[in-house]
């Protein structure tokens, strides 16, 4: 299929080149080949965009919401007709393998364009009535141009997670792909065009760090909407108050699930298996502690070494394949180094973690037990398939261990038990807790960190409060009156 595209970015309607930018190779994780070369923005690429998305907005918002909305549906009409061929260039972006991408990527994409395009007609502001005859009104405005920044391991659906409810709020956008997976962003650029979004409202500019950094601090920006690392989020976050910006920042984790004796055991190995090596791992949200409770844990373990091995590690566009490879050499040495990390610590490797003698980037999806809190791999985000499972005894001192932590993006239970499901759900200090069942986002429910791991909300109504802002108009039916 045709990897390269027509240039590198995507500017007032059309596709822009500059050739004087840095190079972004992008190379397919599967093999190690560099499928398309492109470069990141210069200063007038990033002046143009900005110019584009600040000159388009005022139109843009000034549409009626349904309108707005309307673009978005047919937006996600479009990518899924098109859902193959975008999974095939996500496989081709990521590694993932298209079992997954033809379920996972351009599908949710589509989810978040059709929820707030449907939800664009429904946004207004309120009323208020005050004494003697005086009111307020609310009217919930635009922020202006909003700029997504977006990690590599979900390019399709980060960017439309983004750009559907700040799109359907009015704003313009200017949306940074991952400079490891730049080409599906385009793609959704072109499609949001075609489904007749004006020029200017939604861009794709190519970079690395600085030029993110330096869209960043430049005034026509008044919001930024980051998914990424923590520290690159501490620095997002220290750049956007500098200019008094929103800021919605979704970052790392470093997720527990904690298994009870009393679980169905089926289910919850297999919420360890897709908690952990969907995706290779690479996902932020992963349940990557495993907390099993003593009497189930040899049975626990057993049976996921068993399960494991029914993976199937291969081509990614064959169907069968459910593992891929890391997304780079780079992030598969990172996972090597933990791995090593694991054995040197003393945790005990049930299964996996081996290099895999072929072309690209290639691990065994990796099982350690007998891990404690205070191991390497227990503590730092992996982002790659290394399961630690950890032994407790009772439900306090799992709620405490799995708290222990400076992320809280999500936190997982199994157990048969109504009221403790429901009490250590409480007790999670994570911005989603799950009761039997791991790692599903919908589109119609809030998704974000508590702590570490992030400020801000996507998805689902709250995400409106991020990607609007509210004016308050006082109305007097009255003389008004002074001292003096
Ligand atoms: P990263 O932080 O290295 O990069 C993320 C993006 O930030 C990239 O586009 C990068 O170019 C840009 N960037 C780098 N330095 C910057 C700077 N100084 N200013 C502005 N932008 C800058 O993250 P990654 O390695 O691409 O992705 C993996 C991380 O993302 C993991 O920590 C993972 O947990 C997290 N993640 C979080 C979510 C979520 O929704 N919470 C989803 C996916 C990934």
């Amino acid at each position: 299929m045709q990897t390269q595209p027509t240039a590198s970015h995507y500017i007032d309607g059309a596709y822009h080149e500059d050739e004087g930018g840095e190079a972004i190779p992008v190379v397919y994780a599967a093999t190690g080949a560099e499928i398309a070369r492109l470069h990141a923005a210069t200063p007038d690429v990033i002046d143009r965009a900005l110019a584009a998305a600040t000159a388009a907005q005022p139109a843009w918002g000034a549409w009626s919401g349904t309108e707005r909305g309307r673009v978005l549906r047919r937006a996600a009409d479009i990518l899924r007709e098109r859902n193959r061929e975008m999974s095939q260039l996500e496989t081709m972006d990521t590694g993932k393998p298209l079992s997954e991408t033809l379920i996972a990527d351009a599908t949710s994409a589509a989810d978040a364009l059709e929820y707030f395009g449907g939800l664009a007609g429904s946004l207004t502001g309120e009323h208020i009535q005050l004494p003697d005859g005086d009111f307020v009104y609310t009217r919930r405005e635009a922020l202006g141009v909003v700029l997504g920044i977006g990690a590599w391991n979900y390019p399709t659906q980060i960017a439309a997670w983004k750009a559907a409810p700040a799109l359907a709020c009015g704003n313009t956008m200017v949306m940074k792909p991952s400079e490891t997976t730049p080409l599906c962003t385009l793609k959704l650029a072109e499609i949001l065009t075609e489904a007749g979004a004006p020029p200017g409202v939604f861009n794709v500019v190519q970079g690395y760090g600085p030029q993110a950094a330096a869209m960043l601090e430049d005034p026509r920006v008044a919001k930024v909407s980051l998914t990424g690392s923590v520290p690159t989020g501490k620095k997002v976050y220290q750049s956007a108050a500098a200019g008094m910006k929103h800021a919605t920042l979704e970052l790392g984790g470093k997720s527990p699930i904690v298994v009870f004796d009393d679980a169905d055991l089926e289910s919850a190995v297999s919420a360890a298996i897709n908690g952990n090596f969907y995706s290779s791992g690479q996902i932020c949200s992963n349940g990557t502690r495993v907390f099993v409770q003593k009497g189930i844990k040899e049975a626990f373990l057993e049976r996921l070494a068993e399960r494991m091995k029914d993976a199937r590690l291969g081509d990614p566009m064959d169907e069968e394949t459910t593992i891929g490879p890391m997304v780079s050499e780079r992030q598969l040495g990172i996972v090597m180094g933990y791995v090593e990390a694991g054995k040197s610590e003393g945790a005990r490797l049930v299964a996996g973690g081996e290099r895999v003698d072929r072309d690209g980037f290639w691990i065994t999806p990796a099982l350690f037990a007998d891990v404690t809190d205070d191991m390497i791999i227990a503590k730092e985000e992996i982002f790659g398939p290394v399961m630690s499972v950890l032994d407790f005894e009772t439900e306090a001192e799992a709620l405490e261990r799995a708290n222990g932590t400076e992320f809280g993006l999500a936190a997982g239970v199994f157990t048969n038990d109504l009221t403790r499901a429901h009490r250590m759900a409480a007790g999670f200090q994570a911005g989603t807790a799950y009761i039997n069942t791991y790692n599903l986002t919908p589109v119609e429910v809030p998704f974000g960190g508590m702590k570490m791991s992030g400020v801000g909300r996507e998805n689902s109504k709250a995400a409106i409060e991020h990607y609007s802002q509210l004016k308050t108009v006082y109305v007097s039916m009255n003389p008004t009156e002074a001292p003096f």
